[in-house]
This record gives structure tokens, sequence and C-alpha cells, in this order.
């Protein structure tokens, strides 16, 4: 076997033999295979595609490119939940201290921002010292305390994946379906958890623009789920406009913490509640949806949600006097704020557009190693369907470039419309899709 051989196979559009894909991951792992010779098959797997089983093989390598975390020691359920990525997308911040104060262990393992969308660790980074680089065993001993970890996967977990991704990112392959389901599951499976929860999202501000596509990136993870045996259920949501009322990492860690104090947008909180009855169905905790939505709203009335955030944030060395002290976290030297020019509704905000503009804030990477201003943002004190009046400011920006401070007003202005008419109610959560 040679991989010369399997390029030039899936380039005229064969079917790979698992052996082949086996070949491929652990060569290229091991730096036996060079950058110029996987990006090319990539890229022939981007054009071509890859059936389930080879998909399914591709899944098997990167997680045999690892290992795997055995968390069969605790007691509790093993759940968690995955995005495939969003603007201002705080639900999992929420909805895991919520779960796991219900009694389900969460080994969240999350990632960074991502092309145009937020990443939950660098949001929790935002938190002074906040650790995000937990080894195994801290894993297993944190879930064993609090039943809440979220980190980012330790070095262990899919080491082919990360090399793959780094090089996906670089050869404008990331929006191939059979390779996100692979890089996503692999990293869920070597977790050790036993049910998930996907939330793909879909529309302006997401990597997935239509719902057809979405459809079936979700049935190819959840028949992943079932061959790997974690009982997967995916919801496709909305993400037209950015989510709550704030985008911007520190400013998503004070929603997160609000939300949990029990001012909760409602956005939020029909996403969050869903996802979560959902989680407490899988893990056996409650045996209707009215029951888990019991469940949630106690705990996020008792504030033992927010009780949960707490431990999180210190079980990882975070500095938990943020959370009655906003002014504990990144600040931005400058805000400013964007004033309605007539009366009107909001009709739509562009989610992509907002994410580009936290991006020149530098709120945001351009690239993998680009480092992130955690203070920016935007704060939407109007949303999509509110009533805006002349005059009355709407949107507050959070800046330290004094420069982009007027320019980026002028771009928030291009990317939100306004109406005479109230705009018709939007539906927030598409679809619900098990196997
Ligand atoms: N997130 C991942 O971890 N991998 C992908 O391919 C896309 C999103």
């Amino acid at each position: 076997m040679n991989i010369k051989e399997i390029i030039k196979r899936k380039r005229d559009g064969k079917i790979l033999s698992s052996k082949e894909i086996t070949y491929f991951i652990s060569n290229y792992s091991k730096g036996e295979i060079p950058d110029y010779q996987a990006s090319v098959l990539l890229m022939a797997i981007f054009l071509r595609g890859l059936n389930f089983s080879e998909t399914k093989a591709l899944t098997q390598a990167m997680i045999n490119s690892g290992k795997q975390i055995t968390l069969s020691t605790l007691k509790l359920p093993k759940i968690d939940k995955h995005s495939t990525g969003g603007v201002g997308d705080k639900i999992s911040l929420i909805l895991a201290p919520l779960v796991s104060a219900c009694g389900v262990a969460i080994p969240m393992l999350s990632g960074r921002s991502l092309g145009h969308t937020g990443g939950t660790i660098d949001k929790l980074e935002s938190i002074p010292n906040f650790r995000t680089d937990l080894t195994e065993l801290e894993i297993i001993k944190q879930l064993r305390k609090i039943n809440l970890v979220i980190t980012s996967p330790t070095e262990e977990i899919c080491p082919a994946d990360k090399k793959i991704y780094a090089l996906r990112d670089a050869t404008e392959t990331i929006e191939s379906l059979p390779l996100i389901a692979a890089s996503i599951m692999s990293k869920k499976v070597a977790e050790g958890i036993e049910g998930l929860v996907l939330d793909i999202k879909v529309g302006k501000g997401a990597f997935l623009k239509d719902i057809k596509t979405a459809k079936k990136l979700a049935k190819m993870m959840i028949k992943l789920g079932k061959n790997f045996k974690v009982a997967t259920i995916a919801f496709l949501t909305n993400m037209n406009e950015p989510l709550g009322r704030y985008v911007g990492n520190s400013l998503e860690i004070i929603e997160t913490i609000e939300a949990l104090k029990g001012n909760i947008e409602s956005d939020i909180k029909k996403i969050t509640f869903a996802f979560g009855e959902e989680m407490l169905l899988l893990g056996k905790v409650v045996r209707t949806r009215e029951e888990g939505k019991r469940l949630l709203g106690e705990k996020l009335k008792n504030g033992e949600g927010l009780k949960k955030f707490r431990e999180l944030v210190a079980a990882q060395g975070g500095d938990i006097r943020i959370i009655d002290d906003y002014k504990k976290l990144p600040t931005a030297k400058y805000t400013t704020s964007l004033i309605g020019k007539e009366n009107g509704y909001i009709k739509s905000i562009d989610a992509y557009e907002i994410s580009k503009l936290l991006l020149e804030l530098g709120g945001g990477r351009k690239k993998k190693d680009d480092t992130i201003d955690h203070s920016v943002g935007f704060h939407f004190l109007k949303k999509r369907g509110e009533k805006i009046e002349k005059g009355e400011p709407w949107v507050k920006i959070y800046y330290n470039n004094k420069v982009k401070g007027e320019w980026i007003k002028k771009e928030l202005e291009k990317a939100i419309e306004i109406t005479k008419r109230p705009p018709r109610k939007i539906k927030l959560i598409y679809q619900r899709i098990r196997f």
C-alpha cells in the first residue's frame, strides 16, 4: 500500500478500504506522509466525498491515533453536548452547569473559535487564571468531585484530528460533511460518554447554510454515534441571528452568569431547556420532557446551576470573584453606541456580519495562532422583532482600538435591517432528529 495509490483512487472516485484509511491516518500522524500528499488526499475527499463505511473507518482511525478516556468507574450517566459553531453561542456554558446540577456527569471537551464562529474555550479563558489544559487524570478527578469539566481535548485525544484539522483549515477543506462528522464524533467517542446532544447550526452565522445539508450531517453523525455506542440526538437550530444579547468573549461570560442568576434571555432559555431535557432523558435522570423541564427550572431558580458554575471556575483555577464583580473580567477601554435613525422594528441582525466585525475588533482569530482580545464585543440592547425609536441607543460597542470605533459603527449599520412593521416570528429550533 502506498499513499500515491490511495490519492489516485480517491481522485478517481473510488471507495477506499478501511485499511487504506487507517494507513493514511496512522502514517500521517507519525509524520511519514508529508503535508502536500495529505492535503491533496483531503481535497480529493472534499470533492469526491466518503460513504458511510469510509467515514466510520476514518472516525475509528482518528480515535485509534490517541487514547480514549475511561469513565466507567463513574456512577453517574455521562452525557455531553456539542455545537457545530455559531455567533453569540454561549449555550454550553449555561447548559452544562444546569444539567450537571441535575445529576449528570459532563466531560465537555470544547474548541476554540473557528473561522468566524466563537469558541467555548476562548470564552472561558476570559476568566483570569481559568485552566483549559487539564490532563486526563485531572479530568477524571474533577468529574468525580463536581461532575463537570469544560476543557480543551488533551494531547492524547485524537491527535490525528488535531493535525488534519490544521491542514483542512489551511487548504479550504473544512466544509466537507464526512470530514466534519468524523472530526467531531471521534473526539466525542474518545471522551468516554454514553449520550450526546448535537446542535447543528444552520444559517448566515453557521458553517452550514441550508437545512437539507444540515440534516444530512445530522444523520451521518447520529449513525456514527450508534456505531460507536454513543446515543446521539441532533437538533437543527437557527443561526441567522446572534444568540442572546451579547457577542464577545468576556461579555458572553457576563451573559452566562446573568442567565444562571435567573436573568435568562428567551432564545437562550428555549434552546438550553430543549437540549437539557434531552440530556436528562438520555441519562435516564427523568422519564419525560416535562419532568426534565421542571427539574432544569428548579436548578435555575434555586441557584444550583450558578453554584455549579462557581464550582467549575474554582476547580479549574479561575478567579471566582468574577461571578459577583464583572469588573474582574477583561474590560474594553472604550464604548460607543449606535443610535436609531428612525422609528421601526428590527427585522434582522446578520450573525455572519457581526462575527466578522468582532474579528475586526480583535475578538476572534484570523489565523490559528492569533491571540484574542477577550474584552471587545457588542451588546444588542434591542434584538430582532423589538421596537426601536429614533435617537435611542440600541447597540453598545466595546473596543480598544480607538481608530476602529467610528468605522465599526458604520459597518454595523449595514448588518442590521429595520422595518416599519414588526417582522414575522422565526423558528429557533427547526428540527429534532434521532436514529
Ligand atoms: N468542529 C470540529 O471539531 N471539527 C470540524 O471538522 C468542524 C467543527
